[in-house]
């Protein structure tokens, strides 16, 4: 039996940060990981997609360009190279992370972890490893496992012409066509990046719009791109049956409709890697969902704690990173305080971009609460003149006269969501604004001119 201080489960963006923290903090630390050191982040999820995603932007740009008939021409992305370049970079990067931690005193396990019952009160956890089996103890335990494709009846990738987002992301052709079930930001991600390359792609999304967690608005601005870049999207359609027939991908919508495609991805959504964990052997339970149930200290149980995508609290790298910061200062005694996420920021990329900080003015009119709404255009805004991309806007949701929320949809708007969140954590609105001296010309002007522009009240409906 190996004893360490802290024992981590899975090795993506959550249970790396906390490896790192804890044994720069002097802690004895074993990590476990079973696929792939850097998890879904780095090998099939934000780094891959957004490296496919990099080499279609610069056509984007371009055909704003040629719109404004000042560039002709074409240029042509060679897939075969790019994802060697994608694998190289991802899998040499997985390497880099993993003598990293090795080098920073964390001790490696490449096999699948298990929590295992109490001994003498002391969480304990095994690694399987083809015939090798570890067993080791620890005071504290942190579940960092992530989340895998959801399935669900009528709607489960059988990775020949219906797959999920790692099987697409593997494609060694483009496909001539593509089916796309649900408009959450992977999906779209995949839609652009498809789109861009050559396939017809047709996107079906249950919700009333496409980017269903945003507001209408903003949704409606990126349907209006999707559309005008050839994209067909079904909103508030069922998709019913999905499967593979005669070598094609078939969907079965709820009111009939039939479309065939030469591939299909299942974008629904995720489901948490809790599956024979033994969460319970430590004396966890899971949601209702199959999720890690936790507290406001990111606990399941005393001595055990779970980060990121498995407690379903937010499924983004980034609040992986910040829980298991959190954790892993916590277990260091330097914080005693609950875990406090502040707004968070996500994005969905591509050559329509959006981001949000903060709660969407649909959010709060759902609580009954009263809202303004105040917007800032992108064609005010002279990086996206220059740029061609103009379409799209800021908007900043108020509530009582506070800000609440600060969303854009448009060309380049990801690159906005940091001095969003900023002056929406910070509250700089009215006379304290005047107190930042923003670059000009920057995008980041639009924000400020979002939040000084008139606000109007909306309501529900
Ligand atoms: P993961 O990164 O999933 O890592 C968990 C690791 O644990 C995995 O490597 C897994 O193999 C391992 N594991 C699981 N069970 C065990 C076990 N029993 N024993 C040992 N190891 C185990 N997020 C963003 O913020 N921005 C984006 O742009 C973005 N794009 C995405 C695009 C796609 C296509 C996908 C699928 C996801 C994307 N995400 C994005 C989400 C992001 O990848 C996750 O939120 C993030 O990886 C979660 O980190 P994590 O550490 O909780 O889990």
């Amino acid at each position: 039996m190996q004893s360490f201080d802290v024992i981590i489960i899975g090795g993506g963006p959550g249970g790396t940060t906390a490896a790192r923290i804890l044994a720069q903090g002097g802690k004895k630390v074993a990590l476990i990981e079973d696929k792939h050191w850097g998890g879904t982040c780095l090998n099939c999820g934000c780094i891959p997609t957004k490296m496919l995603l990099g080499a279609v932007a610069p056509g984007s740009l371009l055909r704003a360009q040629e719109r404004l008939r000042v560039v002709k021409g074409n240029v042509k992305v060679d897939f075969t190279a790019l994802q060697g370049r994608v694998s190289r970079f991802t899998k040499g990067t997985s390497q880099t992370l993993a003598k990293a931690l090795a080098g920073s005193g964390v001790t490696l396990f490449e096999g699948l972890g298990t929590c295992l019952e109490r001994k003498e009160g002391q969480p304990r956890v095994q690694v399987v490893c083809a015939e090798n089996r570890t067993d080791m103890t620890a005071p504290d335990v942190i579940l960092a496992c992530g989340t895998a494709s959801a399935a669900f009846p009528g709607l489960a990738p059988d990775h020949q012409c219906v797959l999920d987002s790692t099987d697409l992301l593997q494609s060694a052709a483009i496909p001539e066509s593509l089916i796309i079930v649900g408009a959450g930001a992977i999906g779209l991600e995949m839609a652009d990046f498809f789109s861009a390359m050559g396939s017809k792609v047709t996107v079906v999304e249950a919700a009333s719009h496409v980017a269903p967690t945003e507001d209408p608005d903003i949704a409606k601005e990126m349907l209006r791109a999707l559309t005008k870049n050839g994209i067909t999207c079904h909103e508030g359609t069922r998709a019913k049956d999905l499967r593979t027939v005669d070598g094609k991908a078939q969907l079965s919508l709820e009111d009939g409709t039939v479309i065939t495609a030469a591939k299909a991805l299942v974008a629904v959504g995720r489901s948490p890697n809790t599956e024979g964990l033994g969460v319970e052997n430590l004396g966890g339970t899971k949601t209702p969902r199959g999720y890690a149930q936790v507290d406001e200290n990111l606990q399941c149980a005393s001595g055990l704690y779970a980060v990121g995508d498995i407690n379903g609290l937010t499924l983004l790298a980034h609040a992986a990173e910040h829980q298991a910061a959190y954790v892993a200062r916590r277990i260091l005694g330097q914080a005693d305080g609950p875990y406090e996420s502040g707004p968070v920021p996500s994005c969905v990329y591509g050559g329509t971009e959006i981001m949000r900080v903060g709660h969407t003015a649909t959010a709060l009119l759902q609580q009954g609460k009263s809202v303004e709404v105040s917007q800032a255009p992108l064609s005010m805004n002279p990086i996206a003149q220059a740029s061609g991309g103009t379409a799209g806007f800021v908007k900043v949701v108020w509530h009582e006269g506070r800000m609440k929320g600060i969303a854009a949809v448009g060309a380049g708007v990801s690159h906005l969501v940091t001095v969003a969140q900023m002056l929406l954590k910070e509250g700089y609105s009215g006379h304290r604004l005047h107190e930042i001296m923003f670059a000009h010309p920057t995008l980041d002007e639009i924000v400020p001119m979002a939040i000084n522009a008139p606000r109007k009240a909306v309501t529900a409906g």
